[in-house]
């Protein structure tokens, strides 16, 4: 197996690299090295550069805006992105609710929907987690209840991220509760965030940070035409869109340039008078996850020409997911640990009060990794989807 570029995805590397170079702007690559919160307008600029370029949504088919890359390609735009700190896309709408939306929706709904995510005109948030429903997902109570030509909805949402900037969600509701496999009664709708009747309340992070919310339904009015597949058919849009939620989320792009911070903090800090990085038990936990690091671009690979083939991710993209989390969260202690005291207080921003600079967003960003391993499926949901599925324990 040649596991080389050729020439030509060589050439796609560096005009990505040099596209990114000149068109991201400054202060939102600034706001990411730094660790900061990142608006909804930050959000959306970042979205509407890439949307006027043509690169949004890359996986689309190419009648809505798609680039026709491969999955090489694809992967080289996303680890690139990452790699030069730009503002992540909005899942929800471009990699979760438009896959489904290109699967299982009607014409109408495609047409209506698909253009305005392109261009980032709606902002989208995911309601399925409720308290109580999380791992369990098929427990869910949202009830929807068909009346004069619309559902009315009633019920809460809990760890909704970003549904403070939210236009629109997609839910996944109970429109029949007497059904024996409770995966049968669930629908899939999407609901108008300024419908009367929906409530956002906020949830502080570990690290203070504002990012998730719960949300509450009362009596709202749903058009029945904003349900996507069949009534009570929600359970197969719910595990197909969960399949690509996955395959994005090994964040190797993003966790070279962490593991690049970290060894540039490991060549600052010292140790017996010598730079941190040449202490042997420090350089080997740091080739310890480069290692970890390089086999799973490998494995984020072969998902993806998986992908290609059979058009929906398999149980392996768990596999992305645990490794994904785990390496994030290891290069965020190794970042700790390398700093010692001084990178213990929390300070969301600016450079810390004692210490070096890069010190000073250092506890907030190890604290606010602890959610990878939680979220898109905890990581123990993971190892048991590995298991069932792939070795059929
Ligand atoms: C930062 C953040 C953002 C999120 N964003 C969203 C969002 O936008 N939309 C949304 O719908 N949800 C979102 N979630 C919710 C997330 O999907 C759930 O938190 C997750 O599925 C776990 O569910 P839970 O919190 O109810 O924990 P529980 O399911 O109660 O699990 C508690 C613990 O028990 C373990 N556990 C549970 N069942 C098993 C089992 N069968 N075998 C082994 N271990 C098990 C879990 O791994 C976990 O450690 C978000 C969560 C976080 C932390």
């Amino acid at each position: 197996m040649d596991l080389n570029y050729s020439q030509d995805e060589s050439a796609f590397r560096d005009e990505v690299r040099g596209w990114i170079k000149q068109n991201l702007p400054q202060d939102l690559r600034e706001k990411i090295a730094n660790y900061d919160e990142l608006g909804r307008e930050d959000l959306l600029r970042w979205h509407k550069i890439l949307a006027k370029r043509g690169w949004v949504a890359p996986a689309w088919p190419k009648e809505f805006g798609g680039t026709d890359w491969n999955v090489v390609q694809r992967y080289i735009f996303e680890e690139e992105c990452g790699f030069a700190a730009t503002p992540p896309l909005v899942a929800f709408s471009l990699r979760m609710c438009a896959p489904v939306l290109l699967r299982f929706g009607t014409d109408a709904q495609k047409q209506k929907f698909l253009p305005r995510i392109y261009k980032g005109e709606d902002f989208w948030c995911q309601g399925y987690s409720e308290p109580g429903s999380g791992s369990d997902l098929a427990s869910l109570k949202t009830k929807a209840v068909k009346q004069d030509g619309h559902y009315v909805v009633t019920g809460q949402k809990i760890w909704t991220t970003l549904a403070h900037y939210a236009d629109w969600i997609f839910c996944l509701v109970r429109t029949d509760g007497s059904k024996e496999k409770r995966q049968d009664g669930i629908s899939f709708l999407l609901i108008d965030m300024k419908t009367p009747g929906v409530t956002v309340r906020p949830i502080r992070l570990l690290d203070g940070s504002y990012e998730v919310n719960e949300v509450w339904f009362e009596d709202v009015e749903v058009p029945l035409e904003n349900r996507i597949g069949e009534e009570n058919s929600g359970w197969t849009c719910a595990k197909f869109l969960l399949g690509h939620e996955r395959t994005n989320i090994a964040g190797v792009g993003a966790s070279k340039r962490e593991l690049l911070r970290l060894k540039r903090i490991a060549a600052q800090e010292r140790k017996d008078g010598r730079p941190l990085i040449e202490d042997p038990a420090f350089a080997a936990k740091i080739a310890e996850v480069e290692i970890e690091l390089m086999a799973l671009e490998i494995t984020n690979l072969r998902v993806l020409a998986a992908e290609a083939e059979r058009r929906a991710p398999g149980p392996e993209a768990s596999l992305l997911k645990i490794k994904g989390s785990e390496i994030q969260q290891a290069l965020a202690e190794l970042m700790m640990q390398a700093v010692g005291p001084y990178a213990l207080p929390l300070h969301r921003k600016g450079p810390a009060a004692a210490g070096p600079a890069y010190a000073g967003p250092l506890s907030a960003a190890y604290l606010n990794m602890r959610k990878t391993s939680i979220y898109s499926g905890s990581n123990e949901i993971q190892r048991n989807i590995i298991a069932q599925a792939i070795l059929g324990l």
